[in-house]
């Protein structure tokens, strides 16, 4: 039997913001790929004031410069694995690298990021009685056993490969999560992001589909990563923040699955990407990294259930938005 204990009172500063109907909103990792898309969103509302924190590893000022001085907005350079006290409504929280040459390149501090920086932000959502959404991964599935994966699922993860310090470490985050929410009565939300793809990404971050397009607009040949027949199911970064925001704006805790099912090989992945962008473009393929998972899906029946959420755009459709990003961040643009 589970005691849930009720949540905390709400703070003062909650308590004056619901008459105003405005929300303070922390996003950690703001500064990143996806936190960034979430800020342009966030912002959308004039009743919203964002905070970001970020530390800059993975992501940049310039995914921001335009919020950078509005009156809503506030930036600040912070690591999540130090304390943070501010005075908020919600939090999400995305601090921690999504790339694996990035989260692999100091994996004690992808451990530390994932476990000291949640818990510190979710003592900061206890002591201010603020709603805290973690942005978990498939990863935590592992090299899943079940297909498609669903979230009854407690998946096939190495505890000692290269990629634990990050499966493991989004796995303790979910711990971490819930005993707050048992113990404490904290508001919980957690959502398991399948693959997402967009403008902003890094150039050279090392994931599948931004290789692919910045090796296509370069007319360097598709790196397909061997044996080619591993899957993945792409979704694209604005149907993405959308069901972030349904999530939080909901009253379901989650774990629940955000990604978009269409499922593709690695190869089909670079066919695709030739066709569109560059039918001239070789594919070769390269040596694999270890622990690599074989097939990769989301079941997201409980997203449609629940948030009354589905992914609208399909990787043909997103491919070209990427491409149009990365031609003019890299100064290249169309042939004809
Ligand atoms: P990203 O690397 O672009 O963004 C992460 C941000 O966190 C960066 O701005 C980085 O500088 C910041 N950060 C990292 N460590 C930090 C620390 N210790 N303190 C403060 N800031 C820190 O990655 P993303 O793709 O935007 O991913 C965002 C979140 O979504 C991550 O939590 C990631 O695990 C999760 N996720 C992403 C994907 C995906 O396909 N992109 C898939 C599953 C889960
Ligand atoms: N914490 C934080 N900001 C806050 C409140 C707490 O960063 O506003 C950190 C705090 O430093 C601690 C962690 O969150 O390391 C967990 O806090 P909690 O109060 O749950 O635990 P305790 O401080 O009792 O260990
Ligand atoms: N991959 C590839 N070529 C690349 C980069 C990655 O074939 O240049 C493959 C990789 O082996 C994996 C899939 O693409 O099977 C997705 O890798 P990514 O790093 O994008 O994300 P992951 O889902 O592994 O975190």
């Amino acid at each position: 039997h589970v005691i849930v204990k009720p949540p905390p009172e709400p703070s003062p500063l909650r308590k004056a913001k619901f008459f105003q109907a405005n929300m303070r909103i922390l996003v950690t990792g703001g500064a990143g790929f996806i936190g960034s898309h979430l800020v342009d969103k966030l912002m959308e509302n004039d009743k919203n004031e964002v905070i970001v924190v970020d530390n800059y590893f993975t992501g940049s000022k310039d995914n921001l410069k335009r919020w950078i001085g509005h009156p809503r907005f506030e930036l600040i350079r912070h690591d999540v694995t130090e304390p943070l006290l501010v005075e908020v409504d919600q939090i999400y929280h995305l601090a921690c690298p999504a790339s694996p040459i990035f989260y692999k390149y100091n994996p004690v501090k992808t451990i530390k990021t994932n476990v000291i920086g949640t818990l510190n932000m979710l003592g900061l959502a206890k002591r201010v009685g603020a709603r805290i959404l973690l942005t978990s991964t498939s990863e935590v599935y592992g090299d899943p056993l079940v297909h498609p994966q669903d979230e009854s699922y407690w998946g096939n993860v190495n505890p000692i490969g290269v990629r634990s310090c990050y499966d493991e470490g989004k796995r303790v985050a979910e711990t971490l999560m819930f005993d707050y929410h048992r113990q404490h009565g904290i508001e919980i939300r957690i959502a398991r992001i399948f693959n997402t793809y967009g403008p902003r990404m890094n150039i050279d971050d090392g994931r599948v589909v931004s290789n692919f397009i910045a090796q296509a607009i370069r007319d360097e040949p598709l790196t397909v990563q061997l044996p080619g027949t591993q899957t993945r199911s792409f979704c694209y970064v604005s149907d993405m923040v959308d069901g972030l925001i349904r999530l939080m704006e909901g009253d379901q805790t989650g774990p629940i699955n955000i990604g978009n099912p269409g499922e593709f090989t690695m190869l089909e992945l670079a066919e695709t990407v030739k066709e569109l962008i560059n039918p001239e473009v070789k594919i070769i393929t390269v040596e694999n990294t270890p622990d690599d998972p074989r097939q990769r899906k989301p079941d997201i029946t409980k997203a449609k259930e629940l948030l009354g959420w589905e992914p609208t755009i399909k990787l043909r459709e997103g491919i070209p938005l990427m491409e149009d990003d990365f031609r003019q961040r890299l100064g290249i643009s169309r042939k004809n």
